[in-house]
């Protein structure tokens, strides 16, 4: 077996315990004589998984009990119409635009009602988060909606947006679990697991239970009401069982290491040693503006494209895969999520000063 040094963006890596776990299990699940895989949804063993996912979870982030946990599919990009079409009661809601997923959102969010963008980085390619302390919020709106982590151009929200009293939205996808976060603060929290968290088909939605109702935009099919979801228990229909199931696991090992708060000294010790590098290399630059850095996702760029692309080839050949940019910036991108191991990104440093030494 051999293992490589994992800097996708997502699909991303998973802790190797948990695929260890996974492996062991997957013939006959603790004595049922089947893999999850095989096992129905409406079963004892089936049922006991997915509780204990919500408890692990409810327990990780500290979630008030007028939260509810949703296992859901269709991706975080599923949500960008399920938010509108259950949450824009008066038809308006403030979008802060920080790059092509809030983007999305946003213009997903105008089929259904005004959605406003307040804020945004675009002047700058989305390299840094916009002063969001004194928004024209309008007056009316449902909610404001951000992109936490911006998984494409590497900038965080290290503050919340000041929404002056209205919901807070927030997709967490590529910033998940990767620090303690206070669940009061928002009216809902969403992410796709398959960035910090477990395998793509997935989303997890936190949502304060007042929020859920019957009164969705007309039409709204069954399935994109979050009603339909917490009536059910996330199982109104079979649940993406056997991802829920892995995501459950990455939970239990999240607390055998100590909880989120843990997570956190250990993601800015891993981004340190990335972003340090970054601060004093003579050929590679970092390209966000530094107080907004993402501790998840780390772009970088030598300035010359045909460098990049040596750079990302010989990497590759080292074992440190998955180094390319996304496809609408170039450049290079180290996402570093929880399951990345300190030693990976030590040896991406390593590489890093290697190939300056050969090629200045
Ligand atoms: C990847 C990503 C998405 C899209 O996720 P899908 O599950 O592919 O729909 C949305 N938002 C953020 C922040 C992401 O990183």
């Amino acid at each position: 077996m051999s293992r490589v040094y994992n800097f996708s963006a997502g699909p991303a890596v998973l802790p190797e315990e948990v695929l260890a776990e996974a492996a062991a299990e997957m013939m006959d699940y603790r004595g049922t004589g089947m893999s999850v895989m095989e096992m129905s949804h409406r079963s004892k063993a089936y049922q006991a998984i997915i509780d204990e996912a919500e408890a692990d979870l409810r327990d990780l982030m500290n979630i008030p009990n007028n939260y509810k946990v949703l296992f859901l599919q269709g991706g975080a990009s599923q949500q960008f119409a399920m938010i509108p079409m259950n949450l824009m009661k008066n038809g308006v809601a403030d979008y802060i635009i920080t790059g092509q997923w809030a983007k999305k959102a946003w213009q997903e969010a105008q089929m259904y009602g005004k959605a406003n963008a307040v804020a945004s980085s675009a002047d700058k390619t989305f390299s840094y988060i916009p002063d969001c302390s004194d928004l024209p919020i309008s007056e009316d709106a449902d909610y404001v909606y951000i992109c936490e982590n911006n998984t494409i151009y590497g900038t965080k929200f290290w503050q919340l947006p000041n929404t002056k009293g209205k919901l807070l939205i927030s997709d967490v996808s590529s910033c998940f679990l990767s620090e303690p976060v206070d669940v009061s603060k928002y009216g809902m929290i969403y992410g796709g697991v398959q960035k910090n968290i477990g395998p793509a088909g997935v989303v997890i939605a936190i949502i304060r239970e007042d929020l859920v109702s019957e009164d969705v935009r007309p039409g709204t099919p069954t399935m994109l009401r979050y009603k339909t979801h917490v009536d059910n228990g996330s199982m109104y229909n079979t649940p993406p069982a056997y991802g829920i199931y892995i995501c459950g696991k990455v939970f239990k090992w999240l607390k055998k290491r100590g909880g989120l708060e843990a997570m956190k000294a250990y993601n800015e010790k891993k981004a340190a040693i990335l972003y340090d590098f970054l601060d004093s290399s003579k050929l590679f630059k970092g390209t966000v503006e530094k107080k907004d850095r993402s501790l998840m996702n780390v772009p970088f760029v030598t300035g010359d494209k045909d460098l990049d692309a040596k750079f990302v080839k010989e990497a590759e050949a080292a074992g440190l895969v998955n180094l390319k940019g996304h496809r609408s910036v170039g450049g290079m991108r180290a996402s570093i999520y929880n399951a990345m191991p300190i030693e990976g990104v030590e040896k991406l440093v390593a590489f890093m000063k290697k190939f300056e030494e050969e090629n200045l």
